[in-house]
């Protein structure tokens, strides 16, 4: 990852006086304590000039993130003061924030204790959530150019998952030995041009929410016992550990009083492995899937988007990707440790795949989730193919799928029924489209095709359009038999330009 203001100094000196005279202007006719809110919140900004206007040209907002965790280890509990700065980067007024919340959308899990405007003294807002949207209407419009930050003080009283429960169940839950919390925070939604933004309900399939970039400055309070994983970690001082991110999608972290660690990687991209004792095997091998995943990778897609990588063997089945920090399935490590399992080194791979299809090119995982997961799944069979050939085999069965309600992968999410049509399409179909593009185009073209649309969308939102305009720059293929059985709305390559 590319320190966001390395060799912009002088922009972001320019940026920064713009703020403080704005700032001076409100010593004038606000009283004091409000004045103090606004030095405070110029003091958050990370972008500079030049990242500004790249993301008013997307039409994007990019809000950063403090979050201030109180972790109740042995109550199962987190209560969270979560403090988000917008900067209104877009090209029209901001009337009101609008969040992805996914606890609320299971019972008795979230309770939101209040939203205000963040200062001495605090604005309260009246903030209303429900179906995972927490929508937050402002007393007068954010204008293009100024900055809002609001403060969300929330509890989550986790639930129980086991060993057999599969996400998004759980992805904030507690285990035997372990606490996992990803997608635990209110998530400021996509803005869409003239329109606002975009909200959905909760969801229960797939991914349920949508990430854009972002700044995180964390601090996890924790008992003494008690070992925090997470990416960015800074420091840790009397039990409170310290977390920095930028240019995320999100931030997660685990936290265990049993985890033991192992480290590897390489001197540019260090790897650390967090597990639980008589997981040995399992960890050892996942560390070595990861360092063989993270080479192979770098040399077929492009540079690892961060700095370094954290692994963490989780509580539940599923596996889970998160920006710089992926947690791995607690029962595919253990029955590793017990039996060799293909499904751990497979399910390793392809998290940190989505380092690359998810962390470094964004998408709307909500209404497109075929895009990240088609290639992040089609890059767990390349790493097989290099590393695990035994295990081709099994990986060509699961997606030479043929029993499926609809045979089409453009879906979004609200349309699969349940989890196991989602799974046998994005995770059988989507990546068996891939694989036939693989083919059709050959090694050189494909992996040219890849790089580019990896080097040219890194830290953007990608969509088919993007897909299928940055694939037509490198074949002249008549791949419409190919689109019309995968897609329901047929790409039109022509009509999309290069
Ligand atoms: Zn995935």
């Amino acid at each position: 990852m590319v320190d966001r203001c390395a060799g912009r100094c002088g922009i972001v000196v320019c940026m920064r006086i713009i703020l403080i005279s704005a700032a001076a202007l409100l010593v004038v006719c606000i009283s004091c304590g409000l004045v103090l809110l606004f030095i405070f919140s110029s003091s958050q900004t990370q972008l500079s000039a030049e990242e500004y206007n790249s993301v008013q040209k997307q039409h994007v907002l990019y809000p950063s993130y403090d979050l201030d965790i109180n972790l109740k280890y042995d109550e199962h509990r987190i209560e969270v003061i979560q403090k988000v700065e917008v900067w209104n980067t877009l090209q029209e007024p901001i009337p009101e924030l609008v969040f992805c919340v996914e606890p609320d959308g299971y019972e008795n899990v979230m309770i939101l204790e209040s939203a205000e405007i963040t200062g001495e003294p605090p604005v309260r807002l009246d903030a209303d959530l429900s179906k995972g949207i927490l929508t937050i209407p402002l007393e007068s419009d954010v204008a293009v150019g100024k900055k809002i930050a609001v403060t969300l003080k929330y509890s989550l009283n986790l639930f129980f998952i086991d060993s057999g429960d599969m996400h998004p169940y759980g992805n904030f839950a507690y285990a035997e030995n372990v606490i996992q919390c990803g997608d635990f925070y209110p998530v400021l939604n996509p803005w869409e041009p003239g329109v606002g933004f975009r909200r959905w309900p909760f969801h229960p399939i797939g991914d349920p929410v949508v990430y854009p970039l972002a700044d995180y400055a964390v601090q996890v309070h924790a008992g003494k016992d008690v070992i925090v994983a997470g990416y960015g970690f800074v420091s840790k001082k009397d039990n409170v550990w310290k977390f920095e991110s930028k240019k995320a999608r999100s931030w997660a972290f685990a936290a265990s009083k049993e985890f033991k660690t192992l480290t590897g990687g390489t001197r540019e991209i260090p790897i650390t492995l967090y597990y639980y004792t008589g997981n040995e095997a399992g960890a050892a091998a996942c560390l070595k899937a990861g360092e063989e995943a993270v080479g192979l990778f770098q040399e077929k897609f492009g540079p690892y988007p961060y700095k370094n990588l954290v692994l963490v063997e989780n509580g539940y089945y599923s596996s889970m990707e998160y920006s710089g920090f992926c947690t791995i399935s607690h029962s595919h490590m253990d029955l590793y440790s017990k039996s060799y399992s293909h499904l751990l080194v497979a399910l390793t791979a392809h998290e940190i795949a989505h380092q690359w299809w998810y962390g470094g090119v964004g998408n709307d995982q909500v209404t497109e989730p075929w895009l990240d997961e088609a290639l992040a799944q089609y890059s767990e069979y390349l790493f097989l193919a290099k590393f695990y050939p035994e295990f081709v085999s099994w990986w060509q069965q699961n997606t030479n799928v043929r029993k499926v309600a609809n045979k089409y992968i453009d879906n979004a999410i609200f349309d699969y029924r349940d989890r196991g049509d989602y799974t046998r399409i994005i995770y059988g179909r989507a990546p068996a489209f891939i694989q036939e593009l693989h083919r059709i185009l050959g090694d050189d073209v494909f992996f040219a095709f890849l790089r580019e649309y990896y080097r040219e969308m890194t830290d953007k939102f990608a969509t088919k359009e993007d897909f299928f305009r940055i694939l037509s720059r490198h074949t002249d293929k008549d791949l419409t038999v190919l689109f019309a059985k995968y897609f329901r709305v047929f790409p039109d390559m022509d009509k999309w330009g290069k």
